[in-house]
């Protein structure tokens, strides 16, 4: 799929983001959702073989329901000899685990269940409390949904910050989260965002989103950075566009004797956003990371591919909304949704 080797990566050569205290997060991260196409263990068995290839950025979630068997293979890879401080772990809490009472158990539960006895980065995984079954329909609403209620989201933040404190997780920060609502975290946060994980790829480059991020000081990490081709029925609609297939991307791909793939991640990197490609695949997941070390795109490159923003949105977030929410774009404060203060 590629003219690069099957060769692994030297993790020293992979680009980083450097953060305040001095951490690094590699710019390049493994996802780690397998939705239901993979099995816990598939996904495990990647971690474990992509950190053998050069990984050392491993991008969890709880509700992904595999974190059991990602901490088994973490614990097989630092038995090879990898450091636990080359690593770079993040998890995220899930909407259901909101109340006061339940967020510290949802984190020592992720701890627990990656073996780990400190987080790199724990993330609110969505602004908004909500339950949905798995597999659910787009149509499906949950009668716990609610807006995003700014009182409620520091009651979070501030245990978050206890667990910084406590020195069991070194970064916190959040995903899937809009500019009002990020100024209101930052006017009230005592230990800022260190990142907002949120959607970026060729065709939804979010500028303004990601100009306020960074002029904040807020790492943007970028998922679904491929355009998510392979995302479930459910997160798709007919107005979707294919980033893969853009003849832009399509023309440097073949200019550089690289897969489109290859070229949607050199542009993440080099445009300053960390990205975290997921797949189960060897020869994909290796293409991905040789691609940030050695694929260099031109100016002109990144010059056309910022041409190409299209605005579209993938993950909508639909089984999200709250009751008297109308649209998904409600869940994005567009439409002049007006976020409680
Ligand atoms: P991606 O854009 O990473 O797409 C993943 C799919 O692309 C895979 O299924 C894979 O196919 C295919 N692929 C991967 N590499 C290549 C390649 N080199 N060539 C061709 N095809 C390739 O989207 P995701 O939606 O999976 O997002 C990535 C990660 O982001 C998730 O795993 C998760 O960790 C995170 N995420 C976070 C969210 C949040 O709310 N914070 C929301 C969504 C995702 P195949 O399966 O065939 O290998």
């Amino acid at each position: 799929m590629s003219s690069l080797s099957s060769m692994g990566v030297d993790p020293s050569a992979v680009p980083y983001r450097s953060l305040a205290n001095g951490d690094r997060m590699p710019a390049i991260g493994l996802g780690t959702f397998g939705s239901d196409r993979y099995t816990a263990q598939d996904v495990a068995s990647a971690v474990s073989d992509a950190i053998a290839q050069g990984y050392r950025h491993i991008d969890c979630a709880a509700i992904y329901g595999n974190e059991p068997e990602i901490g088994q293979a973490l614990r097989a890879a630092m038995a090879t000899g990898v450091r636990r401080e080359d690593l770079w772990i993040t998890s995220k809490l899930w909407n259901d685990m909101h109340a006061p009472a339940d967020v510290i158990p949802a984190f020592e539960r992720s701890l627990r269940d990656l073996g780990l006895e400190y987080l790199d980065l724990y993330l609110i995984h969505w602004p908004f409390p909500n339950h949905h079954s798995k597999g659910c329909t787009v149509t499906a609403r949950s009668v716990e949904a609610k807006p995003y209620i700014h009182d409620a989201y520091m009651a979070i933040w501030r245990q978050l910050e206890g667990l910084v404190k406590r020195g069991l997780v070194r970064h916190i920060g959040c995903s899937n989260m809009t500019i009002p609502k990020l100024k209101l975290l930052l006017r009230d946060a005592t230990i800022p965002p260190a990142a907002n994980e949120m959607e970026l790829h060729p065709h939804f480059q979010q500028p303004g989103l990601f100009d306020f991020v960074t002029a904040n000081g807020i790492i943007p990490i970028g998922y679904s950075p491929l355009g998510s081709p392979s995302r479930p029925e459910r997160d798709r609609t007919a107005d979707d566009s294919v980033d893969l297939e853009d003849p832009v991307i399509v023309a440097i791909a073949e200019r550089l004797g690289i897969h489109a793939a290859q070229v949607c991640l050199a542009w993440a990197v080099q445009r300053g956003q960390v990205a975290i490609p997921f797949s189960v695949h060897r020869s994909k997941y290796l293409a991905n990371l040789q691609a940030v070390v050695t694929a260099r795109l031109t100016s002109a490159d990144m010059a056309a591919i910022a041409g190409i923003d299209r605005n579209c949105r993938l993950i909508k977030g639909q089984v999200f909304l709250w009751k008297d929410g109308q649209t998904w774009q409600d869940l994005w404060d567009e439409h002049g949704y007006v976020t409680p203060a």
